[in-house]
């Protein structure tokens, strides 16, 4: 008998987690203060330019005062260092995001590391990605957008994590390592994938829970998956005009238990979560 993987539809969720951050808006709004976000574009790479809108949008769609900061392609580096310096200073601002690839001239890394932690709602600070390093959680901590996105996905889906094997292929900064730390944290054994990784199916077909962030369109076949496994497929692959994922979604939902389709997966989760950590850190400043 065909075991059909039961579809997690980022898309709905999301849909869901935006109209409860609509409420703590308007709460935040009766308090005195609605929250703030400022995103800052450099350049005109199109598709940034596309992913700015749609936070812009959403912001908008559920009461957050947003921003766009568009800044020249031949700026300097001073010039933006400035900018973040005054944002970090204005209290209107609780989230400063720059939306990411910079031109090659300036510091991503510096510029990165100058954004207040506590108005850091991308989670890409070394502040933030030490303390969910540390497992730390006394103190305030932006996780990354994303992986954040892929936890909320599997507590409401209900998929249990603690004792599960879970692996993880791709070690970026922004997917790969931050989600492998949160599964981490929430007692999962963890495998973490590479390009230097040199028996991949042999890895993947033990994973309870499968997360691919690669970037390779169908990378993972169907007789890389577990039977029953959980396949979060966070890659984006234009293959001829179309989006793929780093999952061949028809095979392996075939021997899925639950499976993430993109687009519609984990896609408007990352959005739905930036929207989160923007609340998070207007709770944290306060009015
Ligand atoms: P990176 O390019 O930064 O990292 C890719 C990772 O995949 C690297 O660690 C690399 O290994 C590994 N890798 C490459 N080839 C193989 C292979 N053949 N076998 C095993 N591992 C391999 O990508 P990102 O993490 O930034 O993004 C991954 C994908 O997720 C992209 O498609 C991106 O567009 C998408 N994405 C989607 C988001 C969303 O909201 N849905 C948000 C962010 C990203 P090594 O380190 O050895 O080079």
């Amino acid at each position: 008998m065909e075991n059909l993987g039961k579809l997690i539809d980022g898309k709905k969720i999301a849909g869901e987690i935006r109209e409860e951050l609509k409420k703590e808006v308007e709460r935040f709004k009766k308090e005195g203060r609605e929250p703030g976000l400022t995103v800052i574009l450099v350049g005109d790479n199109p598709a940034s330019q596309t992913y700015v809108k749609f936070k812009e949008k959403a912001a908008q769609e559920i009461g957050i005062r947003s921003q766009i900061i568009r800044m020249d392609k031949e700026i300097s580096q001073e010039e933006l260092m400035g900018e973040i310096a005054r944002l970090n200073q204005d209290k209107q601002v609780d989230g400063i995001l720059v939306q990411l690839p910079l031109p090659d001239h300036l510091d991503e890394k510096e510029v990165i590391e100058a954004i207040d932690p506590s108005k850091d709602v991308d989670g890409f600070h070394p502040i933030n990605t030490g303390r969910l390093f540390n497992g730390q959680d006394d103190a305030v901590r932006f996780e990354a957008c994303t992986p954040l996105g892929i936890m909320e996905l599997l507590d409401r889906e209900g998929i249990e994590i603690d004792g599960k094997k879970a692996v993880v292929v791709g070690r970026s900064n922004i997917v790969g390592k931050p989600i492998a730390h949160l599964l981490l944290s929430r007692h999962a054994t963890v495998t973490i994938c590479h390009s230097h990784t040199p028996d991949l199916a042999g890895e993947t077909l033990q994973a309870d829970i499968l997360v691919a962030a690669v970037g390779r369109p169908k990378l993972i076949k169907g007789d890389m998956v577990k039977e029953g496994a959980t396949v979060i497929d966070v890659g984006i692959n234009r293959v001829d005009g179309h989006l793929v994922g780093d999952v061949d979604f028809e095979a392996a939902k075939k021997k899925a238990g639950y499976i993430t389709p993109v687009p519609g997966g984990v896609g408007p989760m990352t959005i739905a979560m930036l929207m989160k950590n923007t609340l998070k850190a207007r709770e944290y400043h306060g009015v």
